[in-house]
């Protein structure tokens, strides 16, 4: 099966929410694609702006460098990990689209409000999946959360359901954003 997006090259890397396969290079804009619009829709970050990641383990770093990629297009954009103190800085929602199903589908289960509500985030069209191939194809480390308890059997609905139905996670995020 060739690529989807180039039509080249061989398509090596299922992309889940498509049914479809995509080439390494193709794979890596698809992601950068994903994340840029979840930015611009949302109006998440304007061009001129200081942000802040904050890094508590490696996945945060993909954000960091997936935003770095960003800052090279908007010259205007600046990005700032915790380890750097300055003042003024932006917090983002850090959330991926995994997180955000899991989080949403819990507040469903256990009628929590405040769980249900809309947090966008940059890597909120983004699954554990998309972030560990990428990760990997970009040098970096992604590994999905270790989720416990109720949010570990929600995960696990969730990924069982996606076998049948793929893309499920984005019509939960999608039925969220509709109800509110
Ligand atoms: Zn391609």
């Amino acid at each position: 099966m060739k690529c989807i997006k180039c039509k080249k090259n061989n398509g090596v890397i299922l992309i889940k929410s498509l049914g479809r396969k995509a080439c390494r290079n193709c794979f890596k804009k698809i992601v950068f694609k994903r994340f840029s619009k979840s930015i611009t829709n949302n109006k998440l970050i304007g061009k001129k702006e200081k942000v802040l990641v904050i890094i508590k383990n490696s996945n945060d770093c993909v954000l960091f460098y997936l935003l770095c990629l960003l800052a090279e297009k908007h010259k205007g954009l600046t990005v700032y990990s915790n380890k750097n103190k300055v003042a003024g800085l932006k917090n983002l929602n850090q959330e991926n689209l995994t997180d955000i199903s899991i989080r949403v589908l819990t507040g469903f289960f256990k009628g929590r409000k405040d769980l249900l509500k809309v947090r966008h985030s940059p890597l909120e069209l983004l699954s554990d999946d998309d972030l560990m191939t990428y990760a990997g194809l970009t040098g970096l480390t992604y590994e999905p959360l270790v989720r416990e308890g109720f949010s570990e059997d929600v995960h696990e609905l969730i990924k069982n359901l996606e076998k049948v139905r793929s893309g499920l996670s984005y019509s939960i995020k999608g039925l969220i954003e509709d109800l509110t």
